[in-house]
């Protein structure tokens, strides 16, 4: 049963020692779980990849959400000349973006893990899906690879921003990104935990402090630079760096870092961004409407 790997560790070497991927396994698991088929589940992961491609799209479109905080920052970044990113990374990057504004606009988005870390995960998959020619089918291997990681992380620490910061929420996000495109690249199942682990130490004391208590200043941008940390964990694991520390280790760390944090950077809109005089000003504005 899938409930019965409690950690990135057991799910490896499960998926190590029956010579497996981690998504193969995890679908396996996850059907017998369910009492379903893997063919039912697959077809379901389809249906998810096809709203996060519509959320992706409509995104691109998105001028202005109804606070006027958030709109058309994605068409801009697809516009971009300067050329500092790669192909893949310029994609997600703007894919991300535009899949967080068309939340903050009130859009269809798939939660992965949460609305407000909404960009990261598929912004990544759409961009290697046109980059790397990856078909529908292997960009949903990438979502079970993803889904396995979230597992973890929500049993172990916590996806909830008001629980553990932003780490918790574009932590995971790019945590789960990383891993799947380190198996979608033909990593191993421990390289996918080495990426896990890079990506999540990247960010870990990341608070939660959106201004006017708004899931769009920093959640939009921060879906961005979450996908460029992905990439360059899943980067790193491919080139055979490993991380110092196992994935459950920093994944503890993480639940300990989220913990210790004041509740003023817990989503409360009380510190950080959210307590600056800028913030603040707009914090009235937003109110006197
Ligand atoms: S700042 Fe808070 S609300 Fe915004 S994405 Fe991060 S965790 Fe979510």
């Amino acid at each position: 049963m899938i409930e019965e790997l409690k950690s990135l560790d057991e799910l490896v070497a499960e998926a190590e020692k029956q010579g497996k991927t981690i998504s193969a396994l995890t679908l396996e698991l996850q059907a017998a779980s369910m009492k379903t088929t893997q063919e039912a589940l697959t077809q379901k992961m389809h249906e998810t990849l096809l709203i996060m491609r519509q959320s992706a799209e409509n995104g691109m479109l998105e001028t202005a959400s109804p606070s006027g905080l958030s709109g058309g920052v994605a068409k801009k970044m697809a516009e971009s000349q300067a050329g500092l990113l790669g192909d893949v990374a310029q994609k997600a990057v703007t894919y991300a973006l535009a899949i967080a504004e068309h939340n903050a606009c009130m859009g269809k988005i798939i939660a992965a893990p949460t609305a407000g870390s909404c960009g990261i995960l598929p912004g990544i998959l759409l961009a290697l899906g046109e980059c790397k020619d990856l078909s529908d089918d292997e960009l949903v291997r990438g979502l079970f690879n993803a889904g396995a990681v979230g597992m973890v992380i929500a049993q172990n620490a916590s996806l909830s921003g008001a629980q553990g910061g932003c780490a918790a929420e574009c932590g995971s996000a790019g945590a789960m990104a990383a891993c799947a495109v380190t198996e979608l690249l033909g990593g191993t199942p421990t390289q996918c935990a080495h990426a896990c682990a890079i990506a999540i130490k990247a960010i870990m004391g990341l608070v939660c402090d959106p201004v006017a208590g708004l899931v769009e200043v920093p959640c939009v941008k921060r879906n961005a630079t979450g996908a460029a940390i992905a990439l360059t964990a899943a980067e790193m694991a491919l080139a055979g760096i490993e991380s110092a520390l196992p994935a459950d280790q920093v994944i503890g760390a993480m639940k300990s870092v989220g913990c210790m944090m004041h509740e003023s950077l817990r989503e409360t809109s009380q510190g950080g961004l959210a307590a600056t005089k800028t913030a603040r000003e707009i914090e009235k504005r937003l109110r006197s409407k």
